[in-house]
């Protein structure tokens, strides 16, 4: 018997028909479920924590799972107690990348929870190699990203494992609630179809907001739609101000953006349009140490000198070997002739370290919500230290997973919230073609210009100006079928986001970590060893912002 209709894929999967209930779009399953929004690595480490509890689980991506992620794009560098670094040795260089904003909790919980998380990896088949201070990803062919290598291994996992269903090509534009509780998400197919599913816990794992800027070395779809979805759904956003960027990416115009993956051979030579060395120049030692602990002030510097004429990563002295294992194996791709010439690089977006707020088991203020991964807010404080992104997803992956079949396995099933989508402005014209292009341009332009590696108030004011026009023009738009749906709730996440880093950006004045105010060059701890938190507010489309005192400080 077929009780469904153009069942989706994840239905196939061994959910029995009798349990679902389909109804002018609204999938209710009448089970304990936990629904994971984002197929990177934070959400498929909650999907097997989830499964293992006995939930059963439907992870959704707005692309493919695993790959496309920026879980796939990684280094497979993570960082985390050892043998050769204990404990408060990794406490305490997270705190001091942190500038005091660290939520010290949380660090404590990565040190504690970090090597049995390495442990899983391990017995999921992911071969991690212990190097200094950090574990990495061995990738079985050095042309292989190390994070695809990673994500290919837990996306084939998750796809055989009991209990979890995959849904890829499902946007989730909103988190419907009822009566401070979460109960499942909306969103469209790829087919445009509009879906709710109902769920008796959510997690939240949809990565950071890299893309927002112009120069980034994120998947270009990653514009911070999970930090959207948390802030139309009443949730506080913190510190986003704290934007990371990455010292050296490719900036040749004929090149993509891609990131110089450390480690660095001992014969690349970094080098100003004259051919000095940065190194030596500015009396850095060792770029490999740099980019892992002082990845900031790195950044401010190289990004001073690629305005002023140039850097140049020269790998002409490297030796041929060298060219056939990793990373540099990765640039063999790329149509650059790199051992004849040097290739211009530059700073650019990586990282976001502001985000949501949860406490030990990962859930947020809204009940049955769980955060998990680069939305998470809290660990890395004023800036992140190289290693801990992917440590971040692995453990809070698994408290959040843990957490959410907990909920979900008490919980008496769910009914459909069945809320009223979101209303659009009954004036709202198809865009033109290209206009959301144009617009998502302009959102990532005034993102690079106004809230970039070095603010200041004029700068940010001015962005604020672009974007209110740029929301004006959202305003009026709606959408024309599944692609162009997709591309304009993209550029509406985008510009929420930008517009929560300018307002949280222009309160904030000094400097620290990865933020940098040419107005307000020192680091301030007596007036604002503060945490923003910018509450949105959907009627007026507009921030309150607040600067709260560090927890126990
Ligand atoms: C080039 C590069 C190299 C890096 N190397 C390292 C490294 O070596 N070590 C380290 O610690 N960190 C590294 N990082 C950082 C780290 O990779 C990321 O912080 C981490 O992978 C984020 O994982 P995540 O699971 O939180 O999010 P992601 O892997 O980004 O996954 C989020 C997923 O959610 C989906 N999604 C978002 N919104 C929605 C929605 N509304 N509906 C449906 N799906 C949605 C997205 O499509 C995406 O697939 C690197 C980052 C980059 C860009």
């Amino acid at each position: 018997m077929s009780c469904i209709r153009n069942r989706p894929a994840w239905m196939h999967r061994g959910i029995s028909c009798r349990t679902i209930i389909q109804a002018k779009g609204v999938y209710s399953l009448m089970s304990k479920r936990v629904i994971i929004i984002g197929a990177g690595l934070a959400g498929l480490t909650a999907a097997h924590a989830a499964a293992k509890q006995g939930a059963t689980v439907l992870v959704v991506d707005r692309g493919p799972i695993g790959i496309g992620t920026n879980s796939a794009l990684a280094n497979g560098f993570f960082a985390g107690p050892s043998e050769k670094y204990s404990p408060e040795d990794y406490i305490r260089d997270t705190l001091q990348a942190g500038r005091g904003l660290n939520r010290e909790f949380m660090v404590r919980l990565v040190a504690r929870e970090a090597p049995s998380a390495f442990q899983r990896l391990r017995s999921a088949g992911v071969l991690l190699k212990e190097r200094g201070a950090q574990r990495c990803v061995v990738s079985p062919e050095p042309s292989v990203i190390p994070g695809v290598a990673l994500m290919r291994k837990l996306a084939d996992l998750a796809k055989s494992l009991e209990g979890v269903h995959v849904l890829p090509g499902f946007q989730v534009t909103e988190l419907p609630c009822h009566n401070g509780k979460v109960c499942g998400v909306r969103g469209f197919n790829r087919k445009g179809e509009e879906m709710d599913i109902d769920a008796a816990a959510v997690v939240l794992a949809a990565g950071g907001a890299g893309a927002v800027y112009r120069r980034h070395d994120n998947q270009k779809k990653i514009l911070g739609q999970g930090y959207s979805l948390a802030a139309r759904a009443g949730l506080d956003l913190w510190d986003m101000e704290f934007v990371q960027f990455f010292p050296l990416v490719l900036a040749d115009p004929r090149l993509p953006a891609l990131i110089v993956y450390p480690p660095f051979a001992r014969e690349a030579k970094l080098v100003d349009s004259a051919g000095q060395s940065i190194l030596e120049k500015h009396g850095l030692g060792d770029v490999n140490d740099a980019i892992v602990k002082k990845r900031d002030s790195f950044s401010a510097l190289l990004f001073e000198e690629a305005q002023a004429g140039g850097v140049f990563l020269d790998l002409r002295g490297v030796p041929a070997s060298a060219w056939d294992v990793h990373p540099l194996a990765l640039f063999k791709k790329l149509r650059f002739n790199f051992r004849e010439k040097p290739v211009a690089v530059a700073p650019a977006v990586h990282f976001t370290m502001g985000g949501l707020r949860t406490g030990e088991t990962c859930e947020t203020d809204i009940g049955g919500l769980f955060a998990c991964g680069e939305i998470l807010w809290g660990l890395h404080g004023a800036n992140r230290m190289g290693g801990n992104a992917l440590t971040e997803c692995v453990v809070s992956g698994a408290v959040a997973g843990r957490s959410a079949a907990e909920r979900a396995l008490g919980e008496m099933p769910v009914a459909s919230c069945r809320e009223k989508p979101r209303q659009l402005p009954a004036t709202c014209t198809v865009p033109e073609a290209g206009e959301v292009r144009d617009i998502l341009s302009a959102i990532r332009a005034t993102a690079w210009e106004c809230a970039g590696i070095v603010r200041s108030d004029e700068g940010l004011r001015r962005g604020m100006e672009r974007v209110g026009a740029i929301e004006d023009r959202l305003m009026r738009l709606g959408s024309a079928g599944p692609g162009g749906r997709s591309a304009l709730e993209d550029a509406r996440a985008g510009v929420l986001v930008l517009h929560a880093i300018l307002q949280a950006s222009l309160g904030r004045r000094e400097s620290r970590g990865s933020f940098l105010r040419s107005d307000f060059p020192d680091e301030d701890d007596g007036n604002w060893r503060r945490h923003s938190c910018l509450g949105y507010d959907a009627n007026t489309n507009a921030f309150a912002v607040k600067y709260l005192p560090v927890e126990g400080a």
